[in-house]
């Protein structure tokens, strides 16, 4: 291990030990309200499970995991869309030193994985979460989703037949690093971050045929859903889609909802992938 790497990953157990500390020294108000000394309260945990009760299929609201013939690259699940309180949840619990919220959260990403894999054995499907980039690991001392799917892990809260395996990293060098997606067409947005994934050294020779689904929070315009998919495939995995906490794109119309359900049903039901 290198220094500077040694180095790193020192600082960001010293700041996940700080929020742990913090975290018993200051009680946490509620993450969505502001309610006093209760970390989510009851009005608002209501509200954040009634947000993720019914996961959904969120891709076309992604342009670059859609073809502008509307063929689909990759298929999306949301557990919920991103507003309201599952939006001050992932803020506070991503950005925010909020990992008391990870047990909510993780049972909201488990509802989402269970519909989009459906019921009964999941046959050995890997679940690879999206990483943090080293800057936002450094920032936040700790990796979001890896943590919430191990918390999944660590409760049996898994589909039955999942295991979760990191296998995508960063590369160090990113070619096309800190270009912001906003504001940028489509077909750009999937070049701004092509190239920046890579499988680990140690596992790109066992991925050939394995069933992979990317797992990451939030789904904007999906280009880094789509990347960590190339990556994957570029290894010889079986991509069957990506699951995420909370879809950013628009909400679709009530009509266009009823069509993207009946296209699901064709799928598989629910929001199968
Ligand atoms: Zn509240």
């Amino acid at each position: 291990m290198r220094a500077s790497t040694a180095f790193r990953r020192l600082a960001a157990l010293a700041a996940g030990a700080w929020r742990e500390a913090a975290g018993l020294l200051f009680p946490a108000d509620c993450a969505c309200c502001g309610a006093e000394d209760t970390a989510l309260c009851a009005g608002c945990g209501q509200a954040l499970r009634a947000a993720a009760a019914k996961p959904f299929r969120a891709e076309a609201a992604a342009p670059v995991l859609v073809e502008p013939d509307g063929r689909v690259l990759l298929v999306a699940v949301a557990a919920g869309h991103y507003r309201a309180e599952l939006a001050r949840a992932v803020l506070a619990y991503k950005n925010h030193g909020r990992g008391d919220l990870a047990p909510v959260l993780a049972g909201c990403l488990a509802g989402a994985l269970a519909a989009a894999l459906g019921p009964g054995d999941a046959g050995g499907m890997v679940l690879v979460p999206v990483p943090a980039s080293g800057r936002s690991f450094r920032r936040r001392g700790f990796d979001p989703v890896l943590d919430l799917l191990r918390e999944l892990a660590r409760t049996d809260g898994l589909p039955r037949g999942c295991r979760v395996q990191p296998v995508l990293r960063y590369r160090a060098r990113r070619p096309f690093a800190g270009r912001a997606q906003k504001g940028l067409g489509r077909a750009r947005r999937r070049l701004n971050v092509r190239g920046t994934l890579r499988v680990r050294a140690s596992w790109t020779q066992r991925l050939a045929g394995v069933p992979c689904v990317v797992v990451d929070d939030v789904l904007t315009t999906g280009a880094t859903a789509a990347e960590a998919a190339r990556a994957l495939r570029q290894a010889g995995a079986v991509v069957a889609g990506a699951v995420v906490l909370a879809a950013a794109g628009a909400a679709p119309r009530p009509g266009i909802q009823g069509q993207a359900r009946g296209s699901t049903e064709g799928a598989g039901g629910g929001g199968k992938i």
